[in-house]
């Protein structure tokens, strides 16, 4: 790894040093969302206070540069996943609203009665209600992808799903409640040859791996800006160009049109036609700083201290007499039980001691009730943890712990 200043990284985020209950903020639940570095807050108070303006439609000063920025900023993206052109960037208000668009867009366009979609058994609900409501309005049919008892997807029976049928896969780069890392360029390669088009929900993968979704050839990739050091409220839908516009629109109003009568409107090109309404162009700009902040220490750097975080924080959590782990997690969030303990108890006897962790069922019951569990306690990182701060954590689970039992 490069020399990399930890500290300086952790003193550009100023809620770290603040305290809870008298006690040092311990924050492990980076996968809900993560932090937002001094750049990130001072590009969205310069924004408005510089250049605050509608975008597109101002002939005036402060317009132009609005819209210059939040253009400039949608470049950024594009280049920061790998995509050909800025047109097939879509803002969104998140991985939750990029997944919906492409479910009714696609759905209406392409989804016939009795055509099948295909999502695995660790899905977000933002990655399975929107397809169980596509296929619900389409009498389409909704199969999973099973998990093998090591909690691997099974691409055995993901391949025996697949036929002529099957319209769209629908997967997690990476699962929020394992943290295990999906074979998803396995999965692409397999339902391009039987000819489905594939969307990848890169909500926990953006900001932990390199991502390049040309390579990948994935058809959608969505994220959120929030977990990658952004702005909440804005997210991305990366789409394949051709798909893009064959689909229909998602949304009316205004940006999204060309020509509009009182009976017929024509609609914008890429990527506008999927933009209905003022966008949150403060929060894209907040967005490509967050990305500028990213690439300044290296997504590869990142990737390798949060991968000795979790690596440091395995070895000690299984310690814990009682100590469950589920699944198989190397890519940020770490997912456990101890004994007959409730998850939620554990998570208010640490949040007293200051260690802020996700407690439940992470938006993903239909896992949970699958692998039998109450719930689950989930610590998850980001580059400014620290291993001082799972020291604090275990100490502080541990006392939890003998409390509980
Ligand atoms: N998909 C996964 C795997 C997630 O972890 C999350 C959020 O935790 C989402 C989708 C939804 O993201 P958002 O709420 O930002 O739309």
């Amino acid at each position: 790894m490069t020399n990399i200043n930890f500290e300086d990284i952790r003193q550009q985020f100023p809620i770290l040093t603040r305290q809870v209950y008298n006690k040092q903020l311990v924050y492990f639940d980076n996968a809900a969302t993560t932090q937002k570095p001094q750049c990130v807050l001072d590009k969205t108070i310069e924004a408005y206070t510089q250049y605050n303006s509608n975008i597109h439609r101002g002939v005036h000063y402060l317009s132009q540069v609005a819209t210059m920025a939040h253009e400039q900023a949608r470049q950024d993206i594009a280049d920061f996943i790998g995509a050909k052109d800025k047109k097939d960037i879509i803002f969104t208000r998140g991985t939750t609203e990029a997944i919906n668009l492409v479910a009714f867009c696609f759905g209406e366009t392409f989804i016939d009665e009795g055509d099948e979609i295909i999502v695995s058994a660790v899905e977000h609900h933002s990655n399975l209600v929107p397809w169980q409501m596509m296929c619900e309005r389409k009498k389409a049919i909704l199969r999973i992808i099973p998990l093998k008892d090591d909690c691997q997807l099974d691409l055995q029976a993901f391949e025996n799903l697949l036929n002529e049928r099957t319209k769209l896969v629908a997967v997690a780069h990476v699962s929020n409640v394992l943290g295990m890392v999906n074979p998803i360029e396995t999965i692409i390669s397999m339902a391009h040859k039987a000819g489905a088009k594939v969307l990848i929900d890169g909500a926990q993968s953006v900001a932990h791996t390199r991502v390049d979704v040309s390579q990948l050839d994935a058809d959608f990739f969505a994220f959120s800006g929030h977990k990658i050091y952004g702005p909440t409220g804005i997210g991305i839908l990366y789409g394949k160009e051709n798909i893009l516009n064959a689909m229909i629109p998602y949304q009316g109003g205004g940006e999204m049109i060309q020509h509009v009568e009182y009976q017929h409107t024509t609609y914008n090109e890429l990527p506008y036609k999927f933009e209905a309404g003022t966008p949150d162009f403060i929060g894209s700009v907040g967005l490509s700083e967050a990305l500028k902040f990213v690439r300044s220490i290296g997504i590869e750097n990142i990737k390798q201290h949060e991968t000795d975080l979790l690596v440091y924080a395995l070895n000690q959590l299984n310690q814990i007499e009682g100590m469950k782990i589920i699944g198989q997690p190397t890519s940020g969030v770490i997912s456990f039980n101890v004994g007959k303990i409730h998850p939620y108890d554990i998570g208010v006897l640490l949040d007293k001691q200051g260690v802020a962790v996700r407690t439940g069922h992470h938006c993903a019951e239909p896992l949970i009730n699958l692998l039998g569990l109450p719930g689950t306690v989930r610590i998850s990182f980001a580059i400014y943890n620290t291993k001082e701060e799972i020291d604090i954590m275990i100490k502080a689970l541990k006392r939890a712990v003998a409390m509980l039992q």
